[in-house]
């Protein structure tokens, strides 16, 4: 084994999928697969919310971008590109990172539901987890990547047992680092069938730990959600899940009544800074790449590039078919 990677989350596969796809032997070994960890609970739009720092975060999601918008393109990823929006009931500023976007503007007046008077208009790519991670789990295994499930509990332990250890274990950092800037932020969603609604939708208004999102992912639109700092608790509560409908539905009146298909909890691994670097572990060499907030999706491929560089020294080697941008 050349290289072990703790965790199959998205940034756990993508991570493993560079590294495959460039010839090494890659194990990941996880407490927990795929379909049980924060990524599958995500939205999950392309975007840079809580998360850090802003000069890092601009290159990490530039690369994301475009390796997302080209498996938007491909069939199965899981991946498509959507039109939405983001309003207020006050002025707004655009994010930062829109600045990235090539269709960024104003919502006009038509465009805004009753008693929103600001917003932006943008196109992004969408990931339907279940289906993302299990592209990205297939495409690791085709690349000759196994997959363990077991527990890490310590990281001295692993001295030696393969030449480079990447560490993408999420809230899971906290303990296993140990790491105690690593703050969980609860993440609970609705699944409910999609009355017709195409175009994704954020008010940005509401105060936390509240938040109304819509994303909708064909037959299916995911209703959001809560940002709830240092809670773990991963059981949905009955009483979010109908405040989540029913703000939801005030905006929207075609989701009155709507059907309710299932809830997903995620615990997004927050930190003042993403975690991308790396240092001594014994003889072997231990990469981090935790702490993505609330935006592990969209900064994935741009952290696992800036690692597959690092590892292999090559950085223009490791960039994926159709990605032309610098790493940073
Ligand atoms: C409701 C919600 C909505 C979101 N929406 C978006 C969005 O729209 N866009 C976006 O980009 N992001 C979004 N996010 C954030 C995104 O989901 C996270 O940033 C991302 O999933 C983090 O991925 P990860 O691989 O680092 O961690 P995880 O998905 O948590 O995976 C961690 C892995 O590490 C393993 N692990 C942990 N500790 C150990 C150990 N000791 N030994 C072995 N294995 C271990 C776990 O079992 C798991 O396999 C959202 C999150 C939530 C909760």
């Amino acid at each position: 084994m050349d290289v072990l990677v703790i965790g199959a989350g998205v940034c756990g596969l993508t991570t493993g999928i560079y590294l495959a796809e460039a010839g090494l032997s890659v194990t990941i070994r996880a407490a927990a697969p795929p379909e049980r960890t924060t990524s599958v609970a995500a939205g999950a739009l392309w975007g840079a919310v809580r998360v850090g720092p802003p000069e890092r975060v601009l290159g990490w999601g530039r690369t994301g971008l475009e390796v997302l918008s080209k498996l938007a393109a491909e069939p199965g990823t899981g991946v498509r590109m959507a039109s939405g929006r983001e309003v207020s009931r006050t002025p707004l500023e655009p994010y930062y990172w829109t600045q990235l976007l090539s269709d960024l503007r104003s919502c006009e007046p038509s465009e805004l539901p009753a008693g929103f008077t600001h917003g932006w208009h943008y196109s992004v790519p969408l990931a339907t987890m279940p289906v993302y991670l299990e592209y990205l789990r297939a495409r690791f295994e085709r690349a000759g990547g196994t997959i363990e499930v077991a527990t890490i509990p310590s990281l001295a332990r692993l001295a030696g047992v393969a030449p480079v250890v990447v560490n993408c274990t999420g809230t899971g950092a906290r303990d296993l680092v140990p790491d105690p800037t690593v703050v969980p932020v609860r993440g609970q969603v609705v699944i409910a069938a999609n009355p017709g609604i195409e175009e994704f939708f954020v008010n940005r208004d509401e105060e936390p730990p509240w938040i109304t999102y819509m994303f909708p992912h064909g037959d299916t639109i995911l209703l959001g959600g809560t940002n709830e700092e240092g809670a773990w608790d991963l059981d949905p509560k009955p009483f979010i899940a109908e405040r989540i409908v029913a703000q939801a539905a005030a905006i929207d009146p075609r989701l009155r009544g709507v059907t309710i298909l299932g809830h997903r909890v995620g615990l997004r691994p927050s930190r003042p800074e993403v975690r991308l670097e790396s240092e001594p572990l014994g003889d072997s060499v231990l990469w981090h790449n935790y702490g993505h907030g609330g935006a592990g999706i969209s900064l994935s491929w741009g952290c696992a590039a800036v690692i597959a560089a690092g590892i292999l020294g090559t950085p223009g080697s490791t960039q994926p078919p159709g990605v032309t941008s610098p790493v940073s």
